[in-house]
């Protein structure tokens, strides 16, 4: 069967899925084996690839990324009168799947030049929870744009503190720390399949676990909490959280590819680098991670006293020529959503959200669409040099 690829014309997006043939053919034999309900032999499939991917026991295939971070807190413990610890720098997802929980988030800044969560910062927060005898649930360390946290430092740190890690690598599938893959650490960890992420079921998301136990209370708790009877029986309250068959297939197709996707990023992110190469006051962001990252969104950070431009100026010149950008996440302490929550902050976050910016990093990016991207962004540089 072919297929023609399924993309959005005319503006160049950060990150459209990238779909073809391989995807048609898995979702249709998983219509044609009438598997259509949630569940099914190729969920089946997904998870224990999925696992074997990132080094874990167990894998539970979930309908979002926030559905598994917040199940995983929900396993942890997280209610009303407990504190979770999520970054400032971060999207959203992190931080509401605590509010779920009734938990109160506690943000803390990030490292100024990988923006993922500081293990220093991080001390003083637990350390400054435990004095007022605030009980912490978890720690949420993000993979922020498919950089891995500092997992030696922030593990050293949780143990100290006796609170686990829950770690949100939605954004990190196919990256890896000191050798060792996204989604292998904490207790718990969450991954997103969502339409814009580094490989998508269109939506979805995955639990992983080394803990039998825990794994099967979140297999559990996301189809509806039904206790073994022939008939209805409840106990507690239960989500619809998992994944359906005909997304798993896309999923397992999406997999076959990730090594190719995460390449096509790669080398995106090279072509950025050498544009900017020498230029005063740009460099790509967490470019001394490349090795170990899936290069899932590459980004610009911009010193607008070096550089006499700033971030704001080449979006607009790139949305004028109908490609899409956006600053880094805005940190949730700014966000009003979170207006009065408590955090442990230097700065960092705000710096990075006022000089960085994401540049199109989509794996199915055209050649001619990326000769667009990169010859508007040469001219750019070249108008403002
Ligand atoms: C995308 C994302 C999520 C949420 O994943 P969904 O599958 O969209 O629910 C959580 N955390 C981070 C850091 C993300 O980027």
């Amino acid at each position: 069967m072919t297929a023609a690829p399924v993309r959005s014309r005319g503006r160049i997006l950060l990150s459209s899925p990238d779909v073809g043939g391989r995807e048609q053919e898995m979702v249709a034999a998983a219509i044609a084996s009438g598997w259509i309900a949630p569940l099914g032999p190729m969920v089946d499939a997904f998870e224990q690839r999925i696992a074997e991917r990132c080094g874990r026991e167990h894998a539970v295939a979930l309908s979002s990324g926030t559905a598994a971070l917040h199940l995983a807190l929900l396993e942890l413990g997280a209610r009303p009168g407990r504190a979770v610890v999520v970054p400032t720098m971060t999207f959203v997802a992190t931080a509401n799947a605590v509010t779920y929980t009734g938990a109160e988030p506690v943000f803390v800044d990030c490292d100024p030049e990988t923006g993922v969560l500081s293990p220093a910062l991080l001390d003083a927060a637990l350390s400054a929870l435990g004095a007022e005898g605030t009980p912490v649930t978890a720690v949420v360390p993000v993979d922020l744009l498919g950089r891995c946290a500092d997992y030696t430092a922030i593990d050293a740190v949780c143990a100290r503190h006796g609170v686990p890690v829950v770690s949100d690598a939605a954004e990190a599938l196919g990256s890896s720390w000191q050798g060792r893959p996204a989604g292998s650490f904490g207790a718990v960890a969450a991954l997103s399949f969502n339409g814009n992420k580094i490989m998508t079921t269109s939506g979805g998301g995955m639990l992983l676990t080394d803990d039998a136990a825990t794994a099967q209370r979140i297999r559990y708790l996301s189809t509806q909490a039904r206790q073994p009877a022939v008939h209805y029986e409840h106990t507690e309250a239960g989500y619809n959280y998992r994944l359906s068959n005909l997304l798993a297939a896309l999923g397992l197709a999406q997999l076959e590819r990730l090594d190719e996707m995460i390449g096509r990023r790669r080398a995106l992110r090279e072509h950025y680098a050498a544009l900017v190469d020498g230029v005063p006051g740009v460099r790509v962001f967490q470019r001394d991670g490349d090795a170990a990252d899936n290069c899932w969104l590459t980004a610009l950070l911009v010193d607008p006293a070096v550089a006499g431009w700033s971030v704001d100026d080449l979006r607009q010149a790139l949305d004028d020529a109908d490609i899409e950008s956006r600053p880094l996440w805005k940190p949730m302490h700014r966000q009003p959503l979170f207006a009065g929550a408590r955090g442990h902050l230097d700065g960092s976050a705000d710096r990075l959200f006022a000089t960085g910016l994401t540049l199109p990093s989509g794996s199915a990016l055209t050649a001619g669409q990326v000769d667009t991207v990169l010859e508007t962004l040469g001219d750019f540089l070249e108008r403002h040099r």
